[in-house]
């Protein structure tokens, strides 16, 4: 897959998989955790044991934006069994709820540590053109619409500013013994965004949701890209 927008677009999807958009995003030195192709059950226990356990298993559809609201997400898989186990039962819940999504089979990647969920997204707007989105995940963006917005390209100073403009940014500050997150990793990652979406002015849509911060580093467990239409 040296191309994954290329192969969309030959396929005439707009909607990249998790595998397809964190491959592209890598090759951006974008920090995600790799998502490897499984085609089986068998083969996504091979992926698991290269990768090493706790794993997540994702179903890989170019027709299901959502995966959980389908049953395709499995985390925290400790041995080759339980991958065998979520393997089958995601094939079946998906079917269920999504029977007319084409499955391309799954993803296997390394279940990432615990830490403060954020988002980074970026949109197209009909005046401004490309802009930048950054929020605190769950329901801060989706209940509180606590999230901030910065017109693309971003300079250095935007993304410092974008970060502490949102509501809960005492939150990443660290509060209750909660650990500050890495807020130069934040940055430097928002703005290896602003940099792709410039780079690549077919990309009309693009979420990294979550991405997990540490005190030490930052890494997307989710991605997804959308192509404008042709
Ligand atoms: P969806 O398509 O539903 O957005 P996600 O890939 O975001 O699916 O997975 C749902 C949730 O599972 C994420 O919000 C995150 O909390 C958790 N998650 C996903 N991938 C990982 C991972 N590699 N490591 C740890 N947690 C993960
Ligand atoms: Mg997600």
């Amino acid at each position: 897959m040296s191309d994954p927008i290329a192969a969309a677009r030959a396929d005439g999807r707009t909607l990249l998989t998790e595998v397809e958009s964190k491959s592209q995003l890598h090759e951006a030195g974008i920090a995600v955790t790799e998502a490897r192709l499984a085609t089986s059950a068998n083969k996504a226990v091979a992926e698991a044991r290269e990768i090493g356990f706790p794993v997540v298993l994702k179903v890989v559809s170019a027709d299901i934006a959502h995966k959980s609201d389908v049953g395709g997400v499995a985390l925290d898989l400790g041995n080759a069994s339980a991958v065998r186990n979520a393997y089958s039962q995601m094939m079946k819940s998906v079917r269920e709820a999504a029977p007319a999504a084409s499955v391309g089979g799954v993803s296997v990647q390394q279940m990432a540590r615990p830490g403060t969920e954020v988002i980074i997204g970026m949109t197209t707007d009909p005046q401004f053109g490309a802009v930048m989105m950054f929020g605190l995940g769950g329901i801060f963006v989706e209940v509180l619409k606590d999230v901030a917005f910065r017109i693309v390209p971003l300079e250095p100073r935007d993304a410092k500013q974008i970060i502490r403009e949102i509501n809960g940014y005492p939150v990443l500050e660290g509060v209750r013994g909660q650990p500050a997150a890495d807020l130069a990793a934040l940055e430097r990652m928002i703005l290896q965004v602003s940099e792709f979406v410039s780079d690549h002015p077919e990309v009309a849509e693009l979420d990294l949701n979550p991405v997990i911060a540490y005190p030490d580093g930052a890494v997307a467990v989710d991605a997804r890209v959308v192509l404008a239409e042709e």
